[in-house]
């Protein structure tokens, strides 16, 4: 069987490049508003993919951007597993770009374009996987949810999955949109951490003044700012001062700690990929804790003054800084965001602060069938064992599936560090594609079994 799934996996490498080509050059930025025609015409373009394989594909509308709902149904009896992935994309405007983004490039295996890596290339591996072990008879019904708006938070999935939640009848979820720790070291996600932005926002006076004539009197708003920023947090060791802000964090239990350690996780690797000139904290099980598991304050951008070259000795009369905490289980936003707010206000009453968005942290399992199954899966496609860590970033959509579908959502990416996740140049490859063909189709025997017991 193994032979088989390897020399399918193999067999596909053009209509992987084919589809793949398909999906990279309609530019999905779902940040940017004029490219709201793109997003239909990617819904429907996938749609086709996967009716051209034989699959059955509808298109969800919602308020915002469309979701595309695809199907292999053996029949209504049989168990049912659903992939999540996303299909929108970063803006790709940074000048390191080498080429244009929305062409794919081929290269020595490479797949170099905006969306290749995050996550059209492993969603078109998740697809290309499905059909194979559809088409050998493995007794499971296979669902797709391609989202278009996952770059922006996910505002519309909780709408557009709710009105369908009937027709995804699964019993369990499998995103893959996540980075493993090395090439040679799979990695399952069990965790994301949540998110609460913010901006705070002083104005102090109506126009800019003169520093010789003011300065020493007038009230500077940038500094003020920084005061209030550095009130919040130590730059240092990234310790978050707003009171009562840790009251509610679960700390990771020293097991997982143990696995986080275990994962292959390199410091330098990770400085170096990168390139950051120092580290806020070079013990490993510590770092790894305080990206994966631990809630942080950061700065994003200060505006306001004068940014033109050289100096002009003003002093300004408004500034800006845009901050974001990100959050672990049991913090909640809304109340950690009125936590920085109550604080802010006692540190200067004039700071206007705005909530900017927000997502729960969420934490699944990384023991019970479901990961096991995975576990053997990887065991047997490469013969080493995966790395269970949490991820630091955010996935909207997997709150709400673990809410409306509650069911185990298992979270196993194909993308690597040096991939550049959300950077110019960003690309895929097929040997990562490749072996996530063959890797689901062994955690699909796997869930064949699980589900007749
Ligand atoms: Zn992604």
């Amino acid at each position: 069987m193994g032979e088989d799934v390897r020399a399918y996996a193999e067999s596909q490498r053009s209509t992987f490049e084919r589809f793949l080509r398909e999906l990279v050059e309609i530019p999905t930025v779902s940040a940017d508003p004029a490219r709201k025609g793109d997003m239909q015409r990617c819904a429907e373009t996938a749609a086709e993919l996967i009716r051209s394989l034989g699959g059955q594909a509808s298109i969800w509308p919602t308020s915002g951007n469309p979701i595309v709902f695809g199907r292999f149904e053996r029949g209504p009896d049989y168990p049912g597993l659903a992939f999540y992935n996303h299909l929108d994309v970063q803006p790709a405007d940074e000048p390191e770009w080498k080429s244009d983004p929305f062409r794919l490039r081929v290269e020595d295996g490479r797949y170099i374009g905006r969306g290749a890596t995050d996550d059209k290339g492993p969603a078109v591996a998740c697809l290309l996987a499905a059909k194979y072990a559809y088409d050998r008879g493995l007794p499971l019904n296979f669902y797709f949810i391609w989202e278009l708006e996952e770059e922006i938070g996910s505002p519309h999935f909780e709408e557009g999955l709710q009105a369908h939640r009937s027709e995804v009848r699964v019993r369990s979820v499998f995103v893959s949109d996540s980075i493993w720790i090395s090439r040679d070291r799979p990695s399952v996600d069990y965790g994301l951490r949540g998110l609460q932005g913010a901006t705070l926002y002083l104005r102090t006076a109506e126009v800019d003044a003169h520093s010789g004539v003011t300065g020493g009197a007038a009230p500077n708003p940038i500094a003020e700012l920084c005061r209030i920023l550095m009130a919040c947090f130590d730059p240092g060791t990234g310790e978050v001062k707003i009171p009562h802000f840790y009251d509610d964090v679960v700390p990771p239990t020293e097991e997982e700690l143990d696995n986080f350690v275990q994962s292959g996780f390199d410091v330098e690797r990770f400085r170096k990929t990168y390139g950051f000139r120092w580290l806020r904290t070079e013990d490993l099980r510590e770092l790894l804790k305080r990206i994966w598991a631990w809630p942080t304050f950061e700065v994003h951008g200060i505006a306001g003054g004068y940014q033109g070259p050289g100096i002009k000795t003003i002093i300004p009369h408004w500034a800006e800084a845009k901050v974001s905490m990100r959050l672990v289980p049991n913090q909640v936003p809304e109340k950690v965001f009125q936590l920085l707010a109550d604080y802010v206000r006692q540190l200067n009453p004039l700071v206007e602060v705005r909530s900017h968005g927000s997502l729960a942290p969420y934490v699944g399992e990384f023991k019970g069938p479901h990961a096991d199954a995975l576990r053997r899966a990887v065991r047997r496609a490469f013969g080493i064992e995966p790395a269970f860590i949490r991820e630091g970033g955010s996935i909207g959509a997997v709150l709400t599936m673990k809410k409306l579908l509650d069911v185990p959502i298992l979270m196993m990416g194909l993308s690597l560090p040096e991939h550049g996740y959300h950077a110019p140049n960003e690309y895929f490859d097929w040997d990562q594609a490749r072996r996530g063909i063959e890797v689901f189709n062994y955690y699909f025997e796997e869930l064949a079994q699980l589900y007749r017991g």
